[in-house]
């Protein structure tokens, strides 16, 4: 398996390439630059099977409406399915155009997901919102706004919960051995090194 990263929009949401068999790839939060996946798929001789969203807020999930025209399956949380069909998205409060959409597949845990010959396990880590998903593939985490660098995600816009999300850190924390960790903003960072200095998981 090869992993390819962009950073796109005014956030800089990180979005991931998994690619499988044939250039078959899932991506992991398409982010809201349309034309930047493109592209990125284009340059890479890759075709977009699907889109696993961490959660539905517009900077992660701006244009899967767009994606799922192109042939995409889109792939969302239960709880957070609703969100690509409401306001909770956030783009409404951001200046932002959000084009609804209704995903094709909503996931919880223990979920595997099979797509480009891949297989993609879905951990829930609620408490950015209440449907937040991490994805574990190989040694890979994809923590979208659960994690970060020493840090964690905000926990003030709707359906967040901090103490659901000190759980959820808490949780992938008690994961067996080290992963690599791929946030949806910012710097990758390990298991190992957050369990070390990632401070949020001792709060009360
Ligand atoms: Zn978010």
């Amino acid at each position: 398996m090869k992993l390819y990263h962009l950073s796109s929009g005014p956030l800089r949401v990180n979005t991931y390439f998994l690619v499988g068999d044939e250039g078959k790839a899932v991506v992991i939060d398409s982010g809201e630059n349309y034309n930047a996946v493109v592209r990125t798929a284009e340059r890479y001789g890759l075709h977009i099977d699907a889109v696993l969203l961490t959660h539905a807020h517009f900077d992660h999930a701006g244009n899967v409406k767009k994606l799922q025209d192109g042939g995409a399956k889109i792939y969302v949380g239960e709880k957070d399915a609703e969100k690509l069909l409401n306001d909770d998205n956030l783009a409404s409060s951001f200046g932002r155009r959000f084009e609804k959409c209704r995903a094709d597949v909503t996931l919880k845990e223990g979920d595997v997901v099979e797509e480009a010959g891949l297989k993609i396990k879905v951990l829930e880590t609620p408490g950015h919102t209440d449907g937040s998903l991490t994805y574990l593939i190989g040694n890979m985490l994809f923590t979208g706004d659960t994690l970060f660098l020493e840090s964690v995600g905000r926990t003030d816009f709707p359906s967040g919960s901090r103490s659901q999300l000190i759980n959820s850190i808490r949780k992938l924390f008690a994961l067996d051995g080290d992963f690599d960790v791929y946030p949806g903003h910012e710097e990758f960072t390990t298991l190992t090194h957050e369990r070390k200095y990632n401070t949020f998981a001792d709060y009360d």
